[in-house]
């Protein structure tokens, strides 16, 4: 029995309160956090346009005591969170490029792929994942609902620019087949109508066909407190108890499941129809591991405290630099920047700009919700500021030594989990 009463925010062209639980439908829901409210991460105006009114949503975790889903409290319509001009590419760092290489190694000696073996995936976004498998010679498609999937296009990866739906699924294996490895890389916990994504996966889906999402883990966003990755593109925040709850409902079965280092922690999970593949150790031991029910509430209330505190943390120590006449700068501008930046409350008087490499399509706007421009890193090695918080800090220990390199000598600062000198 699949929920009906579910929040539906697109073609609002607004949001929509989560009245009740995205997968199983219970209700109510426990309030477990709330960030305040924050700007759309992906609509960012250009340096000099004039200031001018913009949405801002709540930005609440619910907890759901039948499944254990962590969810946000708001749906937004996905043409606010992923306009044409989403400006997000996986290919320009190397942890994800990496990660779809290993991805696709792993799968190809689990599932012994044949040439022929049609790849789709879901949220294609550049190309990069299926780059991986064109270059050994499969069939491969990409459904990517922005213009970067014209990126993908352009390097020889066929694109199809929509939305995931049951429809869509229905026209690919029309005109191409079934597929015998779909994948979801970081866009299962976006698409707001899980039940019908999962339903046209199915449908598409070979018999023995293998699904394969890589999703952020919330126990390992707990741990390394990631609140920042809670922003409005993310609808759910999937442990592997949730997500195996979510895809048993259609008959799916996870078989393989492990952590990856993506987006700050990760995990990569493999499911097919029930009893197609023998199911593998790594899922009863991920399992085990995990809190749930009671345990997972008192969790998150750990977790709600640390958050609080470490926004106050990074406050005094930027306190201190400021009293101390530091100018201070950003480094890269992730979405997650967005969510530190307005829950922590940092503006334009703080931090005097945000550096991304050469190439981003971020320079040249303001930082969501603040009048912080985003500008080229090359800056940072003119300007010399005192200070840079480097945002994409689940990174930092493999970007500081890149950015000594190219020259920049002021003190580099990790915001989270505790303020950190690198
Ligand atoms: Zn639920």
């Amino acid at each position: 029995m699949l929920p009906v009463k579910v929040a539906r925010a697109a073609g609002t062209g607004a949001s929509v309160p989560i009245e009740c639980c995205q997968v199983c439908g219970h209700a109510p829901l426990t309030s477990v956090l709330s960030l305040g409210y924050m700007p759309p991460v992906n609509q960012m105006v250009p340096v000099g346009a004039p200031p001018r009114q913009q949405p801002w949503f709540p930005t609440d975790l619910l907890h759901c005591s039948s499944c254990d889903l962590v969810q946000l409290g708001l749906a937004v319509d996905p043409v606010i969170i992923f306009p044409p001009e989403y400006p997000y590419t996986s290919g320009t760092t190397k942890l994800l490029r990496d990660n779809f290489a290993e991805l696709y190694s792993e799968a190809a000696a689990l599932l012994a792929l044949s040439p022929d073996d049609l790849v789709v995936d879901i949220g294609s976004n550049d190309g990069t994942l299926l780059s991986n498998f064109k270059a050994s010679g499969h069939r491969v498609l990409g459904i990517e609902p922005t213009d970067v999937g014209k990126m993908a296009a352009s390097r020889g990866i066929p694109t199809l620019q929509r939305y995931f739906t049951p429809a869509v699924a229905a026209d690919v294996r029309r005109e191409h087949g079934v597929a015998r490895v779909i994948t979801a890389a970081n866009c299962f916990a976006h698409i707001e109508d899980v039940h019908a994504i999962v339903e046209g996966i199915l449908d598409l889906l070979a018999p023995d066909g293998v699904f394969i999402s890589e999703s952020h883990y919330l126990i390992g966003l707990m741990e390394r407190l990631q609140y920042d990755t809670i922003y409005h593109e993310h609808l759910r925040y999937y442990s592997l108890t949730s997500l195996a709850h979510l895809l048993q409902m259609h008959g799916l079965e996870v078989f393989h499941a492990r952590a990856i280092p993506t987006h700050g922690g990760s995990i990569r999970v493999y499911a097919a129809r029930r009893g197609v593949r023998p199911v593998r150790d790594t899922v009863a031991s991920m399992l085990a591991a995990e809190p749930r029910g009671e345990t997972m509430l008192a969790r998150l209330k750990t977790f709600r405290r640390e958050v609080m505190l470490s926004k106050l943390r990074l406050l005094s120590t930027l306190r201190e630099l400021k009293e101390a006449g530091a100018r201070i700068c950003g480094i890269s501008a992730p979405s997650r920047a967005s969510t530190l930046v307005n829950y922590v409350g940092l503006d334009a008087a703080i931090v005097d700009y945000v550096c991304e490499i050469a190439g981003s399509l971020k320079i040249g706007k303001y930082m969501p919700g603040t009048s912080i421009p985003v500008v080229e890193e090359s800056r940072l090695f003119t300007d010399q500021p005192d200070c840079a918080i480097v945002f994409s800090w689940h990174i930092a220990d493999e970007l500081a030594p890149k950015l000594r390199a190219k020259g920049y000598r002021g003190k580099l600062l990790s915001p989270l989990p505790a303020p950190r000198e690198l």
